[in-house]
């Protein structure tokens, strides 16, 4: 079953959505942040792109051929958690995507940029993330 159709599936059976919801809490709680993990060098073969501010790395599970992730290198866990002072960081965030979109030639044929916010919008990592994706085969 594809990442996507999975989550229609749980969406879609209360029961276990429920179920799903608590998993990724004990998760959360016991394991300490994969994207954090990611940033400070301990999956170097998945990483595409680092500067001071953010990283960028392949999706573990892609939905799309090309399915690339955005992270700030600062643990932020959601688009809530931001502040004010964090503007120049956010631009950055989608330069860096909008850079990557066109060194693995996107721009011509489209890409989308998506940020889930919240388990209930189907936010699993709570690092914030922005899926870089391109068009075509099924986001
Ligand atoms: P979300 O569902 O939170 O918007 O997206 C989380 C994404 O992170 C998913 O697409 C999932 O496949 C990916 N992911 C989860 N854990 C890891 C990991 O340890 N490494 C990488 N590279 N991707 C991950
Ligand atoms: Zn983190």
């Amino acid at each position: 079953m594809r990442p996507s159709s999975l989550r229609v599936f749980i969406d879609n059976h209360p029961a276990i959505h429920r179920l799903v919801i608590r998993w990724l809490r004990w998760r959360a709680k016991r394991y300490p942040c994969p994207f954090c993990d990611i940033v400070q060098g301990n999956a170097p073969g998945r990483v595409v792109y680092q500067d001071e501010w953010v990283t960028a790395f392949w999706d573990a599970h892609p939905s799309t051929s090309i399915h690339i992730l955005v992270v700030p290198n600062r643990h932020i866990p959601t688009l809530n958690d931001l502040v004010p002072s964090d503007k120049p960081l956010c631009g950055h965030l989608l330069l860096v995507a909008r850079q990557l979109a066109q060194e693995h030639h996107l721009i011509a044929g489209g890409y989308s940029l998506t940020t889930n916010t919240g388990l209930h919008a189907g936010q699993t990592v709570f690092h914030l993330h922005i899926h870089l994706k391109n068009g075509g085969n099924g986001t």
